[in-house]
């Protein structure tokens, strides 16, 4: 994906041919003080004629231990620039050090790479020198739009192994569907899991077709599929009973039929965590919500301005919002009745008109509340971008809804019953997102984690079983220098003979 980006035609023809011929390919950004914060990676590429020299470790690299090409940001040691590279994992220097195990994905070939004096050819600079980030930033967008994708999947099983389940399980005698609360569960789940589908269509379609800035669409539809995906196996494990717990081979073993719940569940956990966590794609479309107030009413929140600079800065401020915000009211007013094609979706749709108008304001009115600490306010801004999810996801309903019945499709029907339960919820949400914009319990959480960090609740975790954790337990640690002080601590067997 980088080379299809940026590649160099040569780079393209050389490389991308290998790919599409089977060579594996990975991507090495993580390092082990490195991970959500890229921008302070430690790896070093030194220019030296017509080579960069490569040196550090990479942690986490997916297809690492089998692959034959590398893509791996480093930086400058003088400029401190990050760039990006292509390195074949054959060349002289380039070591998988450790194959990494986890919770899930047990197939996974992901390992700790090393890279001592790695010479890569100058050719092999993937765009500009100092661009890295941005290569690697704008790779992950696309890259972004297979986990919606795979998690439509996972909902499409859950639903699957919850209808058969639920329909046949008899407890106290009847079905256990027939019990509201497993009941009122399947419901949420086949909207959830049409919304989920449609969330990652949508995205999907827009990409494919291209021609439009996807970012905040492929993060929303990460972050909200994988979300999703994760409680829906939650609830199938749950009424699944003992059998969501049990291994597939364990009910294999006494002869039922190994239906997979908790290992899709230790598979899909990661989901949250890898390709932008749910944090920082959080943070990522918070970031762009306020860019344009941060762009015309910057200079007024700068805590490092005097009177003077906010005073000159207050003509454009005042002439933007003048126009900017009345209409956010206003807007409403021409459109009670809107939407009328989209039949008994029209509401829903007007809701989503209505709530984007005063997510607006609402953000607005917390850049001047907050000012300058509201990049801080973390509380506050995931709220918004909860609020942009929900919006995005009754939009994607809608829409793919008013496409199956406009193409009459036989399923058109019960889409529209889906989106319209998909719908009253997620509205449900919205509005209680809203309300706690403003009422919430942010400041007494703030003050609480401080003392929880300062030790004024460290009494509660007395009495349990001790494993002697100190601070130097949670150290990140580079495996060659680890490995390097356990050689040097190692007796010199050799020189020890007489
Ligand atoms: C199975 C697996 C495969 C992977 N594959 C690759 C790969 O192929 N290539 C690669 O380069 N990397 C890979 N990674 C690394 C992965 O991308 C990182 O784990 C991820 O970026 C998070 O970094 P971290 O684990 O160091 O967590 P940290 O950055 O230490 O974060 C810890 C927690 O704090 C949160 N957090 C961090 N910053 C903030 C903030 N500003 N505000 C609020 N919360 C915050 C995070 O969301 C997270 O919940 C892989 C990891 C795993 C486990």
């Amino acid at each position: 994906q980088p080379l299809k980006l940026f590649g160099t035609p040569e780079q393209k023809k050389k490389y991308l041919t290998r790919c599409a011929a089977g060579a594996i390919s990975a991507f090495a950004l993580t390092e082990p003080h490195v991970g959500s914060d890229p921008a302070s990676l430690s790896t070093t590429a030194e220019r030296e004629g017509d080579y960069y020299v490569l040196n550090g470790e990479k942690l986490w690299c997916t297809g690492g231990t089998i692959a034959e090409l590398l893509v791996v940001m480093a930086r400058n040691p003088k400029t401190k620039k990050i760039s990006a590279f292509v390195v074949e994992t054959s060349w002289p220097g380039v070591k998988v050090e450790y194959r990494c195990r986890f919770m899930g994905l047990k197939a996974l070939a992901n390992g700790v790479i090393s890279f001592k004096d790695v010479r890569v050819p100058k050719e092999n600079l993937i765009g500009q020198e100092g661009s890295g980030l941005k290569v690697a930033l704008i790779t992950l967008n696309t890259g972004r739009l297979t986990l919606p994708a795979i998690c439509s999947g996972i909902a499409k099983h859950c639903l699957e192994v919850c209808r058969g389940w639920t329909g046949s399980r008899i407890q106290w005698g009847v079905p256990l569907w027939k019990h509201e609360a497993i009941s009122h569960r399947l419901a949420d789940m086949a909207a959830t899991t049409f919304a989920m589908d449609s969330v990652s269509r949508l995205a999907s379609q827009m990409a494919d077709r291209g021609g439009y800035d996807i970012r905040l669409e492929a993060a929303a539809a990460k972050e909200w599929n994988t979300v999703r995906a994760w409680e829906m196996i939650d609830q199938t494990l749950q009424i699944r009973g003992g059998r969501g717990y049990e291994t597939e081979l364990s009910l294999q073993g006494r002869g039922e039929t190994p239906i997979a719940v908790e290992r899709i569940m230790r598979d899909c956990r990661i989901n949250l965590i890898f390709e932008g966590s749910s944090e920082v794609m959080h943070l990522f479309m918070a970031r762009e919500a306020v860019d344009k107030h941060l762009q015309v009413a910057g200079a007024m929140i700068d805590a490092n301005n005097g009177f003077k600079e906010k005073a000159a800065a207050l003509p454009k401020i005042l002439s933007f919002y003048a126009k900017w915000y009345p209409p956010l009211w206003l807007r409403g007013l021409r459109t009670p009745f809107a939407y009328r094609d989209f039949g008994p979706l029209a509401r829903h749709l007007r809701f989503v008109e209505r709530s984007a108008r005063k997510l607006a304001r609402e953000s607005f009115h917390g850049m001047a509340v907050y000012q300058a600490k509201m990049e801080r306010k973390q509380g506050f801004l995931f709220r918004t971008v909860d609020i942009v999810m929900e919006l995005f996801a009754m939009t994607a309903v809608i829409s793919r809804a008013r496409h199956m019945t406009d193409g009459r499709a036989p399923d058109a029907g019960s889409a529209v019953e889906l989106a319209n339960l998909f719908c009253q919820s997620s509205r449900r949400r919205v509005i209680r997102l809203f309300r706690d914009l403003w009422s919430n319990d942010d400041a007494s959480k703030n003050a609480a984690a401080a003392n929880v960090i300062a030790g004024r609740h460290a009494w509660l975790e007395e009495g349990r079983l001790n494993l002697g954790l100190t601070p130097e337990s949670f150290q990140t640690k580079f495996l060659t220098q680890v490995r390097a002080t356990e050689a040097a601590r190692e007796p010199k067997v050799a020189s020890a003979k007489p």
